[in-house]
C-alpha cells in the first residue's frame, strides 16, 4: 500500500511523523512518500499546491495529512479545500466518542458555503451557498450507509431560514426513507447545544459543509479538545485522513501539540483500507498511554509531544508482542 504523507505547516510536522511511526511499526509493508504543500511551500517556491502535487496525492492508496496554513495572499483559496474538491473527497467523516456516546458527524465536503463562489468589494462582500442534488444525495447516502439498520440519523439544517437547507433537508429525508434508516431533523443551532447537553441522544449526524465544520469543533468539547479528534475525507476514488484541528500556529514549535488526533487519523486510514485489527491496536496504545495518566498540556498534563509520542509507540510495540 502506498501512503502519501503531507506534514504541512504549524504543528503538522510535529504530529504527523509520530503518527507515521505507528504505521511503520504496525505495517512495515506500507510505502510512504512525502508531498509538500502549504504555506512553507509557498514561501519557498511561490506555489502552495500545484497540479502535479494533486496528481501525486491522487496516485496514493490513501493520504495522511497534517494541516496547512493558507498563504496570506487574497488570490489564494484554501489549500485543503482545493484538494478536497479536486480529489472529490465529498464525505468528511468526523467521529467523536467517549463515555456513553458514540457520534459520527458526516459533513458534506465539496460545496455549500465552501463552493468558492464569492467576491469582496469596497462596500460589500458576497459568498454564495450552492448545494446540488448530486452533492446532497451522495452525502445523505454515505450517512445512511454508516447508520445502517442499527443507528439513528439526525439531519442538521437551518431550513426555517435558508431555502438551500429546505432543499438539503428534503433530499436527506428522501434518501433516509429509501434506505429505511430511522431519522429525525434538527435546527443546527439547537443541535450544537443539545449535543453537548445530551450526547447520548446522537448517532450519525449529517449536515452541510460549514455547519459540519462548526459542529465537529463543538463536539470536541465532549472529549477535552481538538487535539483528540481524527477525520476522514472520503470520495469514490480517493481518501485523505487528517486531524480535525488546523495548523495551530499559536503552539507550533513548542513541543506541546497533542499528537492523538493525528495518530487516530492514521488508525482511521488503516480501518478504511480494511485493516481493522491494526487500527484497533493503535487506538488501544493511545488508551493505554492515557490510562497511565500521561497527558499533553491541552489535557492538563505536562508531557511534551515527543515524549508522549514515544510512550504511545512503546505501548504499541508492547501490544504487538502480545498478539
Ligand atoms: P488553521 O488556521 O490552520 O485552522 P487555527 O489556529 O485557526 O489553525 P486550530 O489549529 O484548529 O485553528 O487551533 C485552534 C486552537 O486549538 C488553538 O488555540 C490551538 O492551540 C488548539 N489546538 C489545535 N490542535 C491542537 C493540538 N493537536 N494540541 C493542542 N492544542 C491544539
Amino acid at each position: 500500500m502506498k501512503v502519501a504523507v503531507v506534514e504541512g505547516d504549524g504543528i503538522g510536522p510535529e504530529v504527523i511523523p509520530p503518527a507515521c511511526r505507528l504505521l511503520e511499526v504496525i505495517r512495515p509493508d506500507i510505502e510512504f512518500f512525502p508531498v509538500e504543500v502549504g504555506y512553507g511551500r509557498w514561501v519557498r517556491s511561490g506555489e502552495a499546491v500545484t497540479d502535479e502535487d494533486i496528481s501525486l496525492l491522487a496516485s496514493a492508496d490513501a493520504i495522511l495529512f497534517g494541516a496547512v496554513t493558507t498563504p496570506p495572499d487574497p488570490g489564494y483559496k484554501s489549500v485543503i479545500v482545493r484538494i478536497r474538491k479536486e480529489l472529490d473527497l465529498y464525505a468528511n467523516i468526523r467521529p467523536v466518542w467517549g463515555e456513553g456516546f458514540d457520534i459520527i458527524v458526516v459533513r458534506e465536503n465539496t460545496e455549500g458555503l465552501y463552493s468558492g463562489i464569492e467576491k469582496i468589494e469596497a462596500d460589500s462582500a458576497c459568498t454564495l451557498r450552492c448545494l446540488t442534488r448530486k452533492g446532497s444525495e451522495r452525502i445523505a447516502r454515505h450517512a445512511c450507509k454508516l447508520a445502517g439498520s442499527r443507528r439513528n440519523l439526525t439531519i442538521g439544517h437551518k431550513a426555517n431560514v435558508l431555502k438551500s437547507d429546505v432543499f438539503f433537508r428534503d433530499i436527506c429525508i428522501g434518501v433516509a426513507r429509501e434506505h429505511l434508516v430511522s431519522f429525525r431533523e434538527c435546527y443546527i443551532d439547537s443541535l450544537c447545544l443539545d449535543v453537548l447537553m445530551h450526547p447520548e441522544r446522537y448517532d450519525i449526524i449529517v449536515t452541510t459543509n460549514m455547519f459540519g465544520d462548526i459542529l465537529s469543533d463543538v463536539t470536541a468539547y465532549l472529549v477535552g479538545g481538538l487535539g483528540l479528534l481524527p477525520s476522514g475525507n472520503i470520495g469514490d476514488g480517493h481518501a485523505l485522513f487528517e486531524p480535525v484541528h488546523g495548523s495551530a500556529p499559536d503552539i507550533a514549535g513548542s513541543d506541546t501539540a497533542n499528537p492523538i488526533a493525528a495518530m487516530r487519523s492514521a488508525a482511521m486510514l488503516l480501518a478504511f483500507t480494511g485493516d481493522e485489527e491494526s487500527s484497533g491496536l493503535i487506538e488501544q496504545a493511545v488508551k493505554n498511554t492515557l490510562a497511565c495518566g500521561i497527558r499533553t498540556r491541552d489535557l492538563g498534563g505536562t508531557c511534551g509531544t515527543k515524549d508522549f509520542s514515544k510512550k504511545v509507540c512503546n505501548e504499541l510495540i508492547a501490544l504487538l508482542k502480545c498478539v
